[in-house]
């Protein structure tokens, strides 16, 4: 197995170049080239938003899930309830790239038909950046909210005063649409501090991650990403990440495993639950027409005006801008273009998991050097 020479510095790679390593690494496995293609776009385009934790770094686990028989290809979505603007989906443990797409495409149309649609999607293998699907809601000019658990591994997220993990990095996003078919705002985050990817990102990389994220086995915080990937000589993992915003950041994210998952007759994270190394995503998702609450033109100009409003904010001294959220991720965009560096942890990862997929030797070094 050829390992990447970074002796002359970490690469730059061209997202056309990731995105058919990804799409050819997804074939090897079988996927059809829709499948492959959706997988690649999200991967690449969370890269490109400036959110390596849900990248391309992805893939590895996605080609163990297939390999394991945990992940399935070409599987869609089954509706489970299909009753006027409330729709249900069983993911089937399919990729979440799939299911996140078809439910999306079935909310865009309910939310047409009705001003509204609440679609749920259970079950559904890794769903990934949680924004990529407002953004598909707003290319169709759709608001929308998604409230999301995590399922399938161990958890990974204290609840407020707990040592040991208790849920998941259980995402939150809202986004309302701006011109272009882009966001106008998108807030998307995991409701842990820190995403779970983010300290696999930083322990390859070698760096610490910001203090007082992670609990270590012993119940103290700290800013050691390698507390967190602890693990018993039992095989039991310890360590755990903190829930952002106290008590109330906690309380969202137990909402979102009982609105995003329980509710829609998904599974949540007690230990019942199958934990053998899946990554399953249930998702509820809650999709509005601005012209069917309101005034769509005005609301154009309303949040426009809101959004020079705030970023007109005199700073706090101990900051040098004011962003709006949906902002750093279009700077990542502009500045990410043309190229982004990948750590070399991940790209060996990627190698091993380009063969382990059936790719050639050469194929893989053809895409990735
Ligand atoms: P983050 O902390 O980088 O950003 C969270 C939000 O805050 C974003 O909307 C961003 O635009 C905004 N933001 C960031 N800095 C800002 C600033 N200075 N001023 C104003 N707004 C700012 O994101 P995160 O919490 O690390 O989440 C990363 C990604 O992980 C998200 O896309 C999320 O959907 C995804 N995720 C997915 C899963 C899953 O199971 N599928 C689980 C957890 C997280």
């Amino acid at each position: 197995m050829a390992v990447a020479d970074y002796s002359r510095g970490v690469p730059k790679f061209q997202p056309s170049q990731l995105h058919d390593f990804v799409t050819q690494c997804c074939e090897a496995m079988g996927s059809l080239p829709r499948e492959a293609g959706l997988v690649a776009d999200q991967l690449v385009e969370a890269n490109l938003a400036g959110h390596d934790s849900h990248g391309v770094g992805m893939l590895p686990s996605y080609v163990d899930g297939v390999v394991n028989g945990r992940l399935r290809i070409n599987s869609h979505p089954t509706v489970v309830v299909d009753n006027g603007a409330l729709v249900t989906f069983d993911g089937n443990a399919g990729f979440g790239q799939v299911n996140g797409f078809e439910a999306m495409q079935a909310a865009t149309d309910r939310a047409s038909e009705y001003g509204v649609a609440v679609v749920g999607l259970r079950n559904s293998y890794h769903i990934g950046r949680i924004g990529h699907w407002a953004e598909q809601c707003a290319a169709s000019g759709y608001a929308s909210l998604h409230l999301v658990n995590v399922i399938g591994h161990e958890p990974l997220v204290a609840a407020y005063g707990g040592a040991e993990a208790r849920f998941g990095t259980n995402p939150f996003c809202a986004a309302v649409p701006g011109r272009n078919g882009r966001p106008g705002f998108m807030l998307d985050m995991a409701t842990s501090i820190i995403a779970g990817g983010k300290a696999r990102v930083a322990a390859n990389k070698g760096v610490r991650v910001p203090p007082n994220t992670i609990i270590d086995v012993d119940g103290n915080l700290t800013d050691d990403p390698n507390a967190f990937w602890y693990t018993d000589p039992s095989g039991k993992r310890g360590g755990a990440l903190v829930a952002f915003g106290d008590h109330k950041g906690s309380g969202l994210a137990i909402m979102c495993e009982l609105l995003g998952a329980a509710l829609l007759g998904g599974e949540t994270a007690h230990p019942k639950n199958a934990r053998d190394g899946r990554i399953i995503n249930s998702m509820l998702s809650v999709v509005l027409d601005p012209g069917a609450l309101g005034d769509a033109e005005s609301y154009l100009d309303e949040i426009e005006q809101f959004r020079d409003f705030v970023l007109n904010s005199p700073l706090r001294s101990d900051c040098d801008r004011v962003l709006v959220p949906g902002q750093p991720e279009d700077l990542a965009r502009e500045q990410r273009a043309e190229g982004f560096e990948v750590d070399p942890v991940t790209i060996n990862q990627l190698r091993n998991s380009g063969q382990r997929a059936g790719m050639s030797e050469a194929d893989v070094d053809l895409l990735l050097s």
